[in-house]
């Protein structure tokens, strides 16, 4: 580990660039083409991501194979006390990795303090220890006196793709399950926020992860994951982010029959029926559409609120909405930043220019309330929460993914009505139901056709639990057991004896 004692630089928030550098096989290359990544909030470029493509995906696969020889015969409890030591090295950093990550995205540091970062020093806690607890199976045949046992064994080279908008969170938490269970891995943060993953090198190599274990490369999709994904040598993809980007790296895969997990986009539903008690429900209901500036995958787009209550709920939700308060990210006071990019936040106004267009109303926000931006700000790519009314279900409003702060509400009557409206929709990732009815709220969780459904609640995640989509929203789950089981091949030896 002296050696590795060389290479690690302390990462600076200085006002200068951040230039990232590719991390291959414990070492930092200095790239040749850079992309620009912006500070969102303030709309002007603070880093320098590498443009890296097919050649440095192969020196890092090559690093990646020949530290696997290695790394797969490391026990369990030393892969166990290395998981903790980078948790720990995280968690001593987090007030500077929670800026950083802000002022990559655009979320206020308050919510990267308090909500990513903790969470992916979780992450690896979380694999540090379960991997101590996962065990093979077995059986006796006593008809054919036959013992059958499983064996668990790690795949190989991992491919790992992240996207933008938990950008530590969601890349620890597959980097953490992939070592733990003896794997490699080739990442590729997004290139729009890649600046936290390139200050984990620095994590990696301070804990003494040997080298080749977590290779780094920055990059476009089009060019460095897809020069993974179709790598005849990396068996295994996991992927979170956009429908469309999944159904390309499904196809590309194809051809080596590759073992995917694909976390992807949803079109979450939120469900009010008239029993619910709206006091406590619309914080909740808040949260849910507007947290991380409506950038997560969980976040509620469609709310179906029960005619009884429909204008008084409105009323109190537009009410709360307008009290969170959008802006720099650097200041405690803002619940709500940025939006991660100028093309995200056009994507985003698109859609409401559209709802109008098709007779929708605003409530609130985007077109109808004032922006109060500091001058800092003033070139930022801020919206206001936006909540719309009178859309049709078939309306591309309702149907597609939008990914930031807007949510539509419109009315229901009947039980059997809304679980139907809920699920006519191609995605599946999750959905909210508020009531006090015990029996309802079982019954129509039930029936709702999506991985997860949060009753009277929104996003307390067990990690226990399993996490992932139906229909367009993906492919596989992620969780404690689901992602060991992901990370190894299993195999079932039989035994007469
Ligand atoms: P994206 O699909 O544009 O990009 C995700 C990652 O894939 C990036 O690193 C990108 O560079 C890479 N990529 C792009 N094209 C590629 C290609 N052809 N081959 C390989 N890699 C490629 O998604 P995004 O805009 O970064 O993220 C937002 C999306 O992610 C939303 O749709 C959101 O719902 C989804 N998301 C899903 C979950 C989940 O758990 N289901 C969680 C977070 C985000």
């Amino acid at each position: 580990s002296s050696i590795f004692c060389l290479k690690i630089r302390t990462f600076s928030m200085a006002t200068s660039l951040t230039i990232i550098q590719n991390f291959i096989n414990n070492e930092y290359f200095p790239a040749k083409n850079f992309i620009a990544s912006y500070d969102p909030a303030i709309g002007e470029v603070w880093a320098k991501v590498p443009d890296s493509d097919a050649e440095e995906v192969e020196q890092a696969y090559q690093a990646a194979k020949k530290a696997f020889s290695g790394w797969k015969k490391t026990t369990v409890e030393e892969r166990s006390r290395l998981l903790l030591k980078i948790a720990d090295i995280l968690e001593s950093r987090l007030e500077e990795f929670a800026i950083a990550e802000s002022r990559d995205n655009g979320k206020p540091i308050s919510v990267a303090k308090n909500g990513d970062i903790p969470r992916a020093v979780l992450n690896f806690r979380f694999f540090a220890t379960s991997i101590l607890h996962y065990q093979n199976r077995s059986t006796y045949q006593e008809a054919y006196s036959a013992l059958n046992y499983t064996t668990r064994h790690p795949i190989g080279v991992v491919g790992i793709i992240a996207p933008w908008n938990l950008p530590m969170y969601l890349l620890s938490w597959k980097i953490a399950p992939c070592i733990a269970t003896g794997n490699t891995c080739v990442c590729k943060p997004s290139e729009l926020t890649s600046v936290t993953a390139y200050m984990l090198c620095d994590v990696l190599l301070q804990a003494g992860l040997p080298a080749g274990v977590v290779n780094m490369v920055f990059g476009y999709g089009s060019k460095v994951g897809e020069a993974i994904v179709s790598h005849p040598g990396i068996p295994l993809i996991t992927f979170t982010g956009s429908t469309a980007t999944g159904k390309i790296i499904q196809r590309s895969s194809a051809e080596h029959c590759k073992k995917l997990s694909l976390e992807l986009g949803g079109k979450n539903s939120g469900i009010v029926f008239s029993d619910a008690d709206l006091e406590k429900c619309i914080p909740t209901i808040v949260s849910s559409c507007f947290a991380n500036q409506g950038e997560i995958c969980l976040c509620t787009e469609r709310l179906f609120v029960h005619e009884e209550v429909f204008e008084e709920f409105l009323e109190k939700f537009v009410e709360a909405t307008r009290k969170l308060k959008v802006g720099d990210p650097t200041s405690p006071a803002s619940t709500t930043g940025s939006l991660v990019s100028k093309d995200h936040l056009d994507k985003v106004k698109s859609y409401i220019n559209m709802a109008v267009k098709q007779n929708g109303k605003i409530r609130c926000g985007h077109l109808v309330d004032d922006l109060d931006l500091s001058p800092r700000n003033k070139n930022g790519y801020f919206i206001l929460p936006t909540v719309l009314t009178g859309l049709k279900d078939d309306s591309c409003v309702n149907q597609e993914e939008i990914f930031g702060p807007v949510v539509t509400v419109t009315t229901f009557t009947t039980e059997q009505e809304v679980i139907e409206r809920s699920n006519n929709i191609s995605y599946g990732l999750s959905a909210t139901v508020f009531s006090r009815d015990v029996g309802k709220v079982h019954r129509v969780a039930q029936a709702l056709d999506v991985g997860t459904v949060w009753c009277n609640c929104w996003v307390i995640r067990d990690l226990r639990m399993p996490f992932g989509g139906t229909k367009k929203s993906g492919l596989g789950r992620e969780s404690q057991d689901d992602s060991l089981d992901f990370f190894t091949e299993q195999k079932t030896v039989c035994v007469k004896i």
